[in-house]
Formats: C-alpha cells, sequence, structure tokens
C-alpha cells in the first residue's frame, strides 16, 4: 500500500489546528480565485466572437464592444490575482511563523538530555530549512491549489462547450502530460533529500573545522581538510546537478507532449473547420483553452512534488512538536518559599543509558549552610550528582528531597529560582554586560548590577571597556579573557542571590593574578550560602565542612579534610595527586 495519501492526510490534520484561524481570508481567497478563474475561461472563450463576429461577419458594435470587455477582464483579474496571492501567501506564512514559534518554545521546555541527544546543528536545521519548506508549500499550495484548479475546471468547461468530441481526444491525451511530471517528480524527491543530507554533511565539515581551528592549524591539517571539503563540495555538485538535469527535462518534456496534444486539436479541428462542422472562432477558441491549460496543468503536478516534499519536513517538525520532555512537573507541584534546613540524597542511582549506571547508592544530607566539596577523578560523576539537584536530569531510583520535600513535587521554578550555579563553562549572550548580569533579573535596577559586580570583582574592568556597563559582549561582542568572564558570571550568580549555590572550580588557562580575582569573587558569592562545589583548589578543601569523595559513581568517604587524610583512603591517594602538588590559591 502506498503510505503517501495516509501521511498527506496526517498532516493535513496536524496542520489543520493552525489553518483554522484563517477560515475566513481563505473562504475570500477562493473566492478571488474563482474570478481569476473566470477570467481565464472568459479570454479563451472570447477567442470565438472575435474571430466570427468580428474578422467573419464584419460587426462593428462588437468591434467596440469586445476591447473594452477584455480590458475590464483583464482589470478584474489582476485585482483578484494579486488580492488572492498576496492574501494567501500571508496566510501561510503567519501558520509557519506560528510554527515556529510553536517549536521554539517547545525546544524551550525539553530536557538537557534532549539537547545532548540532538546537536544543535540538527534543531537548528529544523527551525531554519524544515519549516523553511513547510512554508513554501503552505503558500504556495493556499496560492495557487484552488486558482489552478478552479482554471482547470473553467477551461475544461469551455473546451467541452466548444466542441466535445474534440475535447475528448484532447483529455485522453492529457495523462501524457501528467506522467512525466509525476515521474520526474518522484526522481527529484530523492535528490532533493539527498541534497539535504549532503548540505548537512557539509555544515559538519564547516562547523569542526570552525571550531577546531587551532587543532587544524597546530596539527597543519589545512590541505587535508580543504581536501576532505572539496570532496564533500564536489560531491553536492553532483547531486545539484542531477536535480537541475531532471528539473530542466520536465519543461521541454511536457512543452513535447502538449504540442502533440495541439497537433492532434490542429489536424482534427482543422478538417472540421475546413468541411465546415466548425467555425473558425469555435477551432481557435478551443485552440487557446488548451493552450491556456498547460499552465494550470503544470502547477498542479508539480505541486505535487513540492508537496511530498513537506510531508518529509513536516514529519520532523512534528517529531519535535511530539516530543515530551522528560523532566515534567507534577499537576499540582509544591512552591517552595525559601531552604531552610537540609537537602538529602536517599539512595540516588541515576543512569543516562538504561541499565548503565553512573550513579550508585549516593545517601548524603547537607545541612543548611555547609560548603561541601565534592572531590574524585574525572569521569568520577561528581557534575553528573550536581544536576540531578535542580532537575537537569531526574534520578533514575531514591530520591532528592529540599527540606523534606522531593524535589520532583517542586514547582520547577522555585526549584531552580533557589539554586545558583558557576559552571566550568563562562556562557555569555551576546548582549550588554549589564544585561548578561542580569539574566533572568531583568528588573535588577543599575545600582543591585554594579554591587554586584564590585563583589565580583568586576566593576574595574568593566568601567575601563568602551561603554561600560552597555558594551555588548558574547559571541559577536567585545572579547573577554577567561577570568573576566568567569567574573561577570560570579556577578550574575550574586545577583540571583540563590540560598544553594553550585560550583564546579576547574578553570582553565587562568593566570595567577586573574586566579586570584575569581577565587576571591567566588569566597563573597559563597558566603552565607549553602554551597556544592567541584573542587580542585587546596583552600576551597581546607575551609569545606565535608568532603566527599567520589569514586565510579558512588561515595567511598565522606569527612574534613584532617579526617580524610587520616583515614588514608581515596581521598589522600586523591590529594596527592591532585592537590598537593599543584597548590593553588
Ligand atoms: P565528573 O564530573 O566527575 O568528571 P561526570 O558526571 O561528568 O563526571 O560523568 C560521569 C559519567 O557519566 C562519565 O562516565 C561520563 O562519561 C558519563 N556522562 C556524562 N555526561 C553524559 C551524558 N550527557 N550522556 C551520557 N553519559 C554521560
Amino acid at each position: 500500500m502506498d503510505e503517501r495519501p495516509k501521511k498527506s492526510f496526517q498532516l493535513y490534520s496536524r496542520l489543520l489546528p493552525y489553518i483554522k484561524p484563517h477560515t475566513g481570508k481563505i473562504i475570500f481567497s477562493m473566492f478571488l480565485a474563482l474570478i481569476v478563474s473566470g477570467t481565464e475561461g472568459a479570454t479563451a472563450w472570447l477567442v470565438k466572437p472575435v474571430l466570427d463576429d468580428i474578422f467573419l461577419e464584419k460587426n462593428t458594435t462588437m468591434l467596440k464592444l469586445l476591447p473594452l470587455v477584455v480590458i475590464a477582464l483583464y482589470l478584474a483579474k489582476g485585482f483578484s490575482r494579486f488580492g488572492q496571492a498576496y492574501l494567501m501567501r500571508s496566510t501561510g506564512q503567519q501558520i509557519i511563523m506560528q510554527l515556529r514559534n510553536k517549536i521554539y518554545q517547545h525546544l524551550q521546555t525539553l530536557s538537557l538530555s534532549f539537547f545532548h541527544n540532538h546537536p544543535s546543528a540538527v534543531l537548528m536545521s529544523r527551525i531554519t530549512n524544515d519549516v523553511g519548506l513547510l512554508a513554501n508549500v503552505c503558500s504556495q499550495v493556499l496560492a495557487q491549489f484552488f486558482r489552478e484548479s478552479f482554471t482547470l475546471v473553467v477551461l475544461m468547461g469551455v473546451i467541452f462547450y466548444r466542441n466535445w468530441e474534440l475535447a475528448i481526444a484532447y483529455v485522453i491525451c492529457l495523462p501524457l502530460l501528467i506522467i512525466p511530471v509525476n515521474r520526474v517528480g518522484k526522481k527529484l524527491r530523492g535528490i532533493s533529500k539527498k541534497n539535504q543530507e549532503k548540505v548537512g554533511e557539509l555544515n559538519t565539515v564547516l562547523h569542526e573545522t570552525f571550531t577546531g581551528c587551532k587543532i587544524v592549524k597546530a596539527f597543519g591539517m589545512e590541505e587535508y581538510e580543504n581536501r576532505r571539503f572539496r570532496e564533500e563540495n564536489r560531491q553536492l555538485y553532483q547531486i545539484i546537478m542531477k536535480g537541475v538535469w531532471a528539473d530542466e527535462m520536465l519543461s521541454p518534456l511536457m512543452e513535447f507532449f502538449g504540442a502533440i496534444g495541439t497537433a492532434i486539436v490542429i489536424w482534427y479541428g482543422g478538417s472540421q473547420v475546413i468541411s465546415g462542422a466548425m467555425t473558425p472562432g469555435t477551432f481557435f477558441s478551443f485552440l487557446v483553452a488548451v493552450g491556456l491549460l498547460y499552465n494550470p496543468v503544470r502547477r498542479l503536478s508539480k505541486m505535487n512534488n513540492a508537496f511530498q516534499q513537506a510531508i518529509a519536513a513536516a514529519e520532523r517538525v512534528f517529531d519535535i512538536i511530539d516530543t515530551e520532555s522528560e523532566i515534567k512537573e507534577k499537576p499540582h507541584p509544591i512552591k517552595l518559599s525559601g531552604f531552610n534546613r537540609e537537602i538529602v540524597f536517599e539512595n540516588v542511582g541515576f543512569a543516562y543509558k538504561r541499565g548503565e549506571y553512573v550513579l550508585q547508592e549516593i545517601n548524603l544530607r547537607i545541612e543548611k549552610g555547609e560548603i561541601v566539596a565534592f572531590v574524585g577523578a574525572s569521569g568520577a560523576g561528581k557534575s553528573t550528582l550536581m544536576d540531578l539537584i535542580p532537575r537537569f536530569y531526574d534520578v533514575s531510583s531514591g530520591c532528592i528531597k529540599i527540606d523534606g520535600v522531593d524535589v520532583r513535587e517542586l514547582e520547577l521554578n522555585s526549584l531552580r529560582s533557589l539554586i545558583g550555579i558557576v559552571g566550568q563553562e563562562t556562557i555569555l549572550f551576546n548582549d550588554t554586560i549589564a544585561n548578561n548580569i542580569a539574566y533572568g533579573h531583568r528588573e535588577a535596577s543599575r545600582e543591585a548590577i554594579i554591587a554586584a559586580a564590585k563583589v565580583a570583582n568586576a566593576h574595574e574592568f568593566i568601567e575601563e571597556m568602551p561603554q561600560g556597563y552597555e558594551t555588548v559582549v558574547g559571541e559577536r561582542g567585545v572579547k573577554l579573557s577567561g577570568g573576566q568572564r568567569k567574573r561577570i558570571t560570579i556577578a550574575r550568580a550574586l545577583l540571583k542571590n540563590p540560598a544553594i549555590l553550585i560550583l564546579d572550580e576547574a578553570t582553565s588557562e587562568l593566570d595567577s593574578q586573574s586566579e586570584l580575582l575569581v577565587q576571591e569573587a567566588l569566597e563573597a558569592l559563597m558566603k552565607g550560602r549553602t554551597t556544592l562545589v567541584i573542587a580542585h583548589r587546596l583552600s576551597t578543601i581546607r575551609n569545606a565542612d565535608k568532603i566527599v569523595a567520589i569514586e565510579d559513581g558512588r561515595i567511598v568517604e565522606v569527612g574534613t579534610h584532617d579526617e580524610l587524610i587520616r583515614h588514608d583512603g581515596v581521598y589522600k591517594y586523591l590529594y596527592e595527586l591532585q592537590f598537593r602538588h599543584h597548590q593553588k590559591v
């Protein structure tokens, strides 16, 4: 069974809720389409009186009347056509705009694991390319489908009215026109799919070389990358040319088959004119109608091709919209007003992939106001453990409770507003420094922003920037050093003023001066908060109320520095290995 009709139907029914609000406009536009098709039919129709009444009968009234009728007709056609196309294309674009907003909003609700499993380049292409393909079809189908179908019907009416026998002969030839379009269309669909895949591969190469440009240069791999790019590019060219071949074959092919139809009309109709069974006017009126039929037939068949392409795009788009977030709020979530007592991990286990536990049997109690340092080898599970508290991921077994309430019972916003995170990556948005600090707190006053920046040791360098707090940073803005970026993110956390702080101390490539400023800022940030820190500095570890050593996803030791050193276990080993030798400030 051909799946396509079913899929087309599914696509329609999915798009219906988006189309429905525009029903009024669509109906009005259908009315305009009717006028356009009517004038098209009238054009063919008028050929008969022009020929028979003016040329043969030499009727002078008609000579005055018909030019005026033609002008009136084309005026009506022009207005209707413009109105109809404009209305429908704007409707199509509005539908797509809504769809794009919907995907974007939906993406915001999805959990971190979704983003880990879908590369950002792919998601971007969903929102731009796939929705774009749909946009094309929506406006095309809406604008052309009714108009061309009505025109087809009206012109068919004209040819049947003029001479039904000849019309039947012509209609029998019509499939000759349609078959090649469908054949080529199928081919084009395959090519377009390959084309998209190739563009994706090309993008991947680009992405890799741009992000890894340092490595490419360091290893002298420019020529290798050039070859790789050239090869992908050549393959893309070949695919595109196959498409061009098929696409450009279509019109000559159709015209040729169209000419066969016209030839039959001339031969058969001509013989009828000679025998006197048909007037020249009827014959030419028929011929013009046949000529005008070419466009609607071509457009409707092409539309089918575009439509099939859109189905694939729509499937990908709705795939995302149908994905449910793994992190969901309960129907009546509990709102926490603050953090008062403790965070407790009860027998927590976690697996990114079913069955592959990266955390197991985590039992831990963190009292309000404590500084808890987590240490362990890379890959031990420290970051994962931190990610469970704000519910970036949900525990696979056991539970995490804040003040006695399972975090899964809490309103997500109220949970996350309790927690501040200063991670390894310093994410700055393409916006002013002030807005970057006030991210999430747009209402913050300038005084509050400056106060936070001061505590974060950031005020001085910000003041020295060309536009101070209004300097744009981020991808397309002013470049900042690693330490400066870090201090801005610390100011951001200070402004948020969270009760619980999650810190990842790992800082790479900071010189000692910068390191000192960051360290001071972090200490200021930790003041008066409950802090969970993935510790890399001896000073933090010594100040911690508790050190938690993690190995292979399990807590192996908990205690103060002195206790754990005495214990002579994993911590002592890690301490000797990691901390003692490069004693950071
Ligand atoms: P640490 O912070 O101690 O270096 P992580 O929590 O980052 O360790 O990683 C713990 C384990 O989980 C590692 O084996 C890592 O490969 C794996 N892991 C981390 N993030 C993901 C992810 N998004 N998907 C699958 N596995 C992951």
